[in-house]
């Protein structure tokens, strides 16, 4: 049986394991740490905050964390926008959801699919689901390797080393956190009739957090 100090600690646990960065240490440790406090881990019921009572946030969290049984749907009722790594893999009921998948749960070059969901499906709600160990955090490390895998398909060199570096800020993740807040943000903006929550995945625990975003 897990409780709230369980998650935190394990959560704790799980980022630290890549805490080696580039950065500056002691302050990107105070940074993440601070960051992992904004998870919000949802072990009963009672632990939704109350702006997602009744909402499909509500039916994702319960379906998936808290294993409900499946209510049956005839429409769809939200979008989940989410990364495209194997380990997550969402318990939900047929017909309860789109899913958008692209690297990092990222959003930019998604917006058509996303528009098309919001405004010819009328889905209401957005669950944008980030996860914690994405190959998207500190992208560089997989430079080499996006490269030579590109020639090794016939790409010529400096084709695929334009391609990483054009790309790459519009995938690269220093904190996943923060990303899914910034990019929650920002999907607002679009959509500003939409419900939209930052959520994030354990691939350890396979289970969701919310992300609290301390909004003024
Ligand atoms: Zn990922």
């Amino acid at each position: 049986m897990r409780d709230t100090q369980t998650g935190g600690e394990s959560l704790n646990r799980q980022f630290k394991l890549k805490g080696k960065g580039s950065q500056g240490r002691g302050k990107s440790r105070r940074h993440k740490q601070s960051d992992y406090s904004l998870l919000l881990p949802i072990v009963r019921k009672e632990d939704l905050p109350e702006e997602y009572r009744h909402t499909a946030i509500e039916d994702l969290l319960l379906y998936h964390n808290l294993n409900y049984p499946f209510d049956s749907y005839n429409r769809v009722e939200m979008l989940v926008l989410t990364c495209i790594d194997h380990r997550i893999m969402l318990n939900l009921p047929n017909n309860f959801s789109y899913i958008i998948r692209n690297s990092g749960a990222k959003i930019d070059n998604v917006k058509f699919a996303v528009s098309f969901a919001v405004a010819v499906a009328k889905i209401k709600t957005i669950a944008l689901i980030g996860h914690m160990d994405c190959m998207m955090l500190n992208i560089e490390r997989h430079k080499t390797g996006f490269i030579k895998g590109l020639e090794e398909q016939g790409w010529k060199r400096h084709r695929a080393e334009k391609f990483f570096k054009k790309m790459q800020p519009v995938f690269g993740i220093k904190n996943v956190v923060r990303s899914l807040i910034d990019d929650a943000a920002k999907l607002r903006s679009w959509y500003p009739k939409t419900l939209i929550v930052p959520v994030c995945y354990s691939e350890k625990e396979k289970k969701l957090y919310l992300v609290k975003e301390d909004r003024a």
